[in-house]
């Protein structure tokens, strides 16, 4: 039942895109930046050994005590204001309380019915037009260790090293429409949360997981349908097959006849399916209750508004900027803003050279070469500088926009300066307009049955003219003076 055949599946997103809506809200758990955990003093470091990174609180020792890490507080508060969030002055640690071997405490720390954020909002920059996803709360909760399944045959093992590793889970509205939303929504809460440096956002390393709530209705329909969860989906592709998936196996209950379970589902990466894990749990089987180790979190004014002079220009603010003193347009500026390094490349470089230029040469050339070599515009193999220096160069006239091509190669092999290339090379461009008319005037002497025909009216024969003179300056000559002259001593 939960396999459908490849034809049906087709058949199935003909019939959604036509009929159904599929409606999608996400908890997206997101990592905490921060070097130690949320209630010990155990660092968080990604890949370190097994069980290298445990205290007596993660390990939930007997009388251990969690303390609460301020640092990881003031994180959320950032995070929450880069939301446009409310920031709630009293929020609440409850337990939230089940078994698993990888949960030593028996309960998770988490925030229930007043979380550290509420209500705010996200901005997406569809090719359409600007969406608004509402946030429903931002709260505070620590991880759990993990359980490993695929290294001894006979037994699970536990490694604790997240075991209390500080997390923002950041609810959604079931605002979301498509898949497209879904990886514009994920893009821009990552970007958010790098400007701010509260979150990595590195999906590989776990940093930024999701729970993918999905249901579907009759397109035109005011309630919501069923939902399933499927929970800890941890790349954008992932999230996008799994709702795929899960939207069509809903549809095609719905079409014949029956209704939604609520459930939790698992998505199988594998056989690309979401598997029923268990019937939906209500808040009320955790038990939920407040933490009697942690007392209420009170924040004052002076607090808040101290954080808020440390947030610097967000994605939405720079955009604007960008577009009003660049003069760039909305998709360029998308481009440049979305990653908050590009976007201080894209200021290096402009200021010292030319805007317009600085954003072809960006998201051309250079987005190019980091595509091809793998690498983040951190790790550019050609500085910001450097770059500068190349488009000047084109700017005054030096070198050709074709040439600046080859030149940029040669400055990729450790960011070379472009300026000793041209000079260690001979590359400079003829701009001197006696020099060029002296090879001007010796093609024309050179090819008088030429010159004749293109004055009886064989236009063509001026691009054969043009070639001369570039073949004999060897590649050099400004082409565009070498047009302007050869017009005037032609006609
Ligand atoms: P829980 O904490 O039990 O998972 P919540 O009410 O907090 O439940 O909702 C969790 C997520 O489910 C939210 O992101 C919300 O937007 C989403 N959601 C709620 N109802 C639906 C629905 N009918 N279809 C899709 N998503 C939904
Ligand atoms: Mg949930």
């Amino acid at each position: 039942m939960d396999k459908l055949s490849k034809e049906s599946k087709e058949y199935l997103i003909k019939r959604e895109i036509n009929e159904y809506e599929v409606v999608i809200g996400l908890e997206v758990h997101a990592q905490v930046l921060s070097e130690s955990k949320l209630f010990s003093s155990s660092p968080t470091k990604f890949g370190s050994e097994p069980n290298t990174q445990v205290s007596l609180v993660d390990a939930a020792f007997p009388g251990m005590l969690p303390v609460i890490n301020e640092f990881c507080i003031k994180q959320a508060i950032k995070t929450g204001i880069g939301l446009k969030a409310k920031i709630n002055k009293k929020s609440v640690f409850d337990r939230k309380n089940y078994f698993y071997a990888d949960l030593p405490q028996g309960y998770q720390i988490s925030q229930y019915k007043n979380p550290i954020v509420g209500e705010g909002s996200v901005i997406l920059d569809m090719p359409t037009g600007e969406k608004k996803v509402n946030i429903e709360r931002l709260h505070l909760e620590q991880d759990a260790g993990k359980s490993i399944h695929d290294i001894d045959p006979q037994s699970t093992l536990v490694d604790l090293n997240r075991s209390g590793v500080a997390l923002m889970e950041i609810v959604s509205r079931p605002d979301l429409r498509s898949l497209d939303e879904v990886n514009f929504y994920i893009k821009k809460l990552r970007s958010i949360m790098r400007y701010l440096g509260t979150c990595d956002g590195n999906m590989q390393e776990g940093s930024l997981r999701a729970d993918v709530n999905v249901s579907v209705r009759k397109k035109g329909t005011k309630e919501l349908g069923t939902r399933c969860e499927i929970k800890n989906v941890n790349s954008i592709k992932f999230m996008q097959m799994a709702i795929d998936y899960e939207a069509n196996r809903q549809v095609d209950i719905i079409e014949k006849g029956g209704v939604i379970d609520q459930e939790t589902r698992l998505f199988d990466t594998k056989k690309n399916e979401t598997r029923s894990m268990r019937t939906k749990e209500d808040a009320h089987d955790y038990r939920y209750f407040p933490d009697p180790d942690l007392l209420p979190l009170e924040l004052n004014d002076v607090f808040i508004n101290d954080i808020k002079k440390t947030i610097p220009e967000l994605p939405d603010e720079k955009k604007k900027r960008f577009i009003e003193k660049f003069k760039l347009s909305s998709y360029e500026a998308n481009i440049l803003v979305s990653d908050i390094e590009t976007s201080k490349y894209f200021e290096e470089v402009s200021k010292n050279s030319d805007v317009k230029l600085a954003t072809n040469w960006i998201t051309g050339e250079l987005f190019a070469l980091l595509n091809e070599k793998n690498l983040e515009i951190i790790d550019s193999p050609i500085s910001s500088n450097n770059l500068a220096k190349l488009i000047s160069l084109i700017k005054n006239g030096t070198i050709s926009g074709k040439l600046a091509k080859s030149i940029f190669e040669m400055m990729a092999d450790g960011d070379k300066d472009p300026n000793k290339i041209v000079e260690e090379k001979g590359l400079k461009q003829q701009s001197d307009p006696k020099e060029l008319e002296k090879i001007i005037d010796k093609v024309i002497l050179e090819n008088p049955q030429n010159v004749k025909s293109y004055k009886s009216g064989k236009d063509k024969l001026f691009g054969f003219f043009v070639g001369q003179v570039m073949k004999r300056s060897g590649g050099k000559a400004n082409p565009q003076l070498v047009n302007e002259i050869l017009k005037k001593k032609l006609n």
